[in-house]
């Protein structure tokens, strides 16, 4: 089935689409090759209010948050099936948005398929509990959803990311506000459109695109929102935090990432480095997870990075859509010039560029935002492409001597989403998987998750957690009944 791209991408508020009251459509353009091929609508700071009360409204007056959790879980599963039917089709709008090449974007298509199913099948096991209390009492907590939820997605992953905090939140009974980043708007307006036909009531799943200085602060900054899930930079997301706590809104916030890939002397070097290409190049490096920072013990470094060297090299890159290619291009033309000023900023910090380092030359994509997978060596520990994240297919490398040393410099980074290790000795994995300050660590593999695991970051890496059966009590509250059962009647 393909999805239509003459027809505008609208908000979807409602249940129905509509371009908002500016009525402003804008080109949305494909990074291969930076030309037109679609038209989204740029909703405003009234549409964002509107969808608030649209959604509002539905929460009190649908049957969506009342009812039994298996009917939310029948109508989440259709949604999952509707979706799964339309894999390529919704992979092949996200591969012309966002450039990843479509075997990468169907991964992502059937992880969302995979995640509302997940949520689906906790919809109907939100439990209270009774708790014992002194004397003829019934004490007991009920878990009641939130209502209205606000949900802001980035554009590296548009769908998989939005519909990761999306699918708990309908699953618990809310009506969600999502506003998907205004790069990558496609896929989340076509879902939309799907739940209608799931059954999904109208208003219980809108989508507002539009920037995230008008919509989405309009969004988070209004009674009506009662909870805030952001996936986005850091920077962005203290604004959010700022704004959600004058209302004291629960807050979800899943932000960069700096994550360190140590290198024991006893691993599995041949596997090591396809996990460690796999872990930076895919996605062309645009990723909170990326495993960015290679630690290698100095016994195996030159031969593990002529390895990594070899593979960066022989990615084929080209656009998403044609057949075979590894990687695509990077977003934006801002997002290359923003990867490329880190590189510079290595080689004149006296790092050195072992790969890459450059847009890619070749005529067929002189047009797109191509950039050659890279890697650095001997960049200083202070320098910025050490320190901060660059999303992009940008590799930093260093040595060490022993464990320490490596704990110490993986530690040594105001991030902590994904942490990798590569070694055979079980007890050096455990003991540094306990020791590494992040939300998530990886043992003998690439970056991997999976709708039933957590996904969280540690320190600047964010606040709160997604995925697995807790993610659905995140959108729930507690309530706590006592009942005085009154004195018992005496026997006759
Ligand atoms: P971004 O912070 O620029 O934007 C994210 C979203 O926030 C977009 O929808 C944007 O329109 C909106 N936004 C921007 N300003 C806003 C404001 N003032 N108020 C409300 N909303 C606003 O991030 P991006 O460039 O889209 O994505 C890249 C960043 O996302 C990277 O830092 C990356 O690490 C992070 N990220 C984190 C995770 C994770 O799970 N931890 C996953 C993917 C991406």
């Amino acid at each position: 089935m393909a999805i239509d791209l003459e027809t505008a991408f609208d908000l979807v508020v409602g249940g129905r689409e509509t371009p908002g009251t500016r009525g402003e459509r804008r080109p949305v353009v494909d990074p291969a090759n930076n030309r037109p091929f679609a038209r989204a609508a740029v909703g405003s700071r009234d549409d964002a209010r509107a969808a608030l009360e649209v959604a509002d409204r539905a929460f009190r007056e649908s049957p969506w948050a009342q009812d039994d959790g298996a009917r939310r879980a029948k109508a989440l599963y259709r949604l999952a099936g509707l979706l799964e039917s339309q894999v390529d089709a919704f992979a092949r709008l996200e591969t012309q948005n966002m450039g990843k090449p479509l075997r990468e974007s169907r991964g992502d298509i059937g992880y969302v398929v995979r995640t509302v199913e997940y949520f689906a099948g906790l919809a109907d096991k939100v439990e209270g509990e009774t708790i014992p209390v002194p004397g003829p009492r019934l004490d007991y907590t009920l878990r009641e959803p939130l209502g209205v939820t606000v949900h802001i997605a980035p554009w590296n992953y548009p769908l998989l990311l939005a519909i990761r905090s999306v699918a708990p939140a309908l699953a618990a009974g809310n009506a969600v506000v999502l506003k998907p980043a205004s790069l990558t708007p496609l896929t989340a307006v076509a879902f939309a459109r799907l739940a209608k036909d799931a059954g999904i009531p109208d208003g219980i799943l809108n989508v507002v695109p539009g920037s995230g200085a008008e919509v989405g602060e309009a969004l988070v900054d209004d009674d009506r929102c009662r909870s805030v899930t952001f996936t986005g930079s850091g920077d962005v997301g203290a604004r959010i935090a700022g704004l959600a706590a004058r209302r004291h809104l629960p807050l979800t916030l899943e932000l960069g990432g700096k994550g360190p890939v140590v290198v024991f002397p006893d691993a599995d070097l041949e596997r090591a480095a396809k996990g460690i290409g796999y872990g930076i190049f895919q996605n062309a490096g645009q990723m909170c997870w990326a495993a960015s920072r290679l630690l290698v013990h100095e016994s195996v470094r030159s031969e593990l990075l002529e390895r990594v060297r070899s593979i960066a090299e022989g990615l084929r890159l080209g656009p998403g859509t044609a057949e075979g290619v590894e990687m695509g291009p990077l977003v934006s033309p801002d997002q290359l010039a923003h990867v490329l000023e880190y590189v510079e900023d290595a080689r004149a910090s006296g790092g050195r560029v072992l790969t890459g380092g450059s847009r890619a030359s070749e005529p067929a994509l002189a047009e797109g935002n191509f950039l050659r997978p890279t890697v650095l060596a001997e960049v200083p520990p202070s320098s910025r492409a050490v320190r901060e994240e660059i999303f992009g297919p940008v590799l930093t490398t260093a040595g060490f001597s022993d464990a320490e040393e490596a704990l110490r410099l993986a530690n040594d980074t105001p991030y902590g989403l994904l942490g990798t290790i590569w070694t055979r000795d079980l007890g050096t994995a455990h003991s540094f998987a306990r020791r590494l300050e992040c939300g998530m660590v990886v043992v003998n593999e690439a970056p991997i998750t999976y709708p039933q695991a957590p996904f969280a970051g540690v320190k600047g890496s964010g606040v709160g957690s997604e995925q697995g059966s807790r993610a659905v009590e995140t959108y729930t509250r507690r309530k706590n009944v006592l009942v005085n059962l009154g004195a018992a009647k005496k026997r006759a």
